[in-house]
């Protein structure tokens, strides 16, 4: 696994994050989510994160010129050596014809592109029942994943919660056309290069797993 290279792909509220984060902590190749970086840009009210909030908050794509600038400078830091999962990037067809020239100048080459897929229908309720503990950034869900102890993270007894500004209902529903619009096309790019697999994302988050790894080959 180590010095592999990968795309996890998929809807918004697909489970790509918790995948990546668990590939990284059992495998040791850093996940790199731009929707991360782009959050905590907004956080710290960098100029990147300036010019990406009006469009983050409203469920929109930002533009490829931010997300290409920022991920050319993340795979140069020496934690990317030993290999990467891209979680939420590329996004667009000139985000993976910029990622193509950018691994070729560097004589790079992806292992694998994985499309995590979940239908429509399921993803607004996985969405809307976010939530994250604000001191170590555990993952909870309403309905799927409840802390053991209401309001208490399992993790490190955080005992506060945030959720996304752009998990709302209304913002869901146009992250969505961003994705069937602009990111579903990425798929047959990936599929003529020999690289795409596909894991069914409606499942339990440890089947999935587990057949991300068979997929793999690990
Ligand atoms: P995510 O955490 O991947 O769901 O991303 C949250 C938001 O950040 C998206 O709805 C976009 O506004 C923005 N974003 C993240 N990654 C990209 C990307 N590769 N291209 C454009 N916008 C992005």
């Amino acid at each position: 696994m180590a010095g592999k290279r990968l795309i996890l792909m998929g809807p918004p509220g697909g489970g790509k994050g918790t995948q990546a984060k668990r590939l990284q902590d059992k495998y040791q190749i850093v996940q790199l989510s731009t929707g991360d970086m782009i959050r905590a840009a907004i956080k710290a009210g960098t100029s990147a994160g300036q010019q990406a909030k009006a469009d983050v908050n409203a469920g929109k794509l930002v533009s490829d010129e931010l997300v290409i600038a920022m991920i050319a400078d993340r795979i140069d830091q020496p934690d990317c050596k030993s290999g990467f999962i891209f979680d939420g990037f590329p996004r667009t067809i000139p985000q993976a014809e910029a990622l193509d020239r950018l691994l070729a100048s560097k004589g790079l080459k992806l292992d694998a592109v994985i499309e995590v897929r979940v239908p429509d229908g399921k993803l607004i309720e996985r969405i809307s029942g976010r939530s994250t503990c604000a001191k170590c950034g555990e993952g909870y869900h309403d309905t799927f994943k409840r802390p053991k102890k209401d309001g208490v993270c399992d993790v490190c007894g955080g005992t506060e919660f945030t959720r996304r500004a752009d998990d709302k209902a209304e913002t869901v529903k146009t992250r969505l056309e961003a994705y069937h619009g602009q990111t579903a096309p990425l798929l047959p790019h990936y599929e003529k290069q020999g690289l795409l697999r596909v894991v069914d994302g409606d499942r339990n988050m440890d089947v999935i797993s587990a057949d991300l790894e068979r997929v793999l080959g690990l």
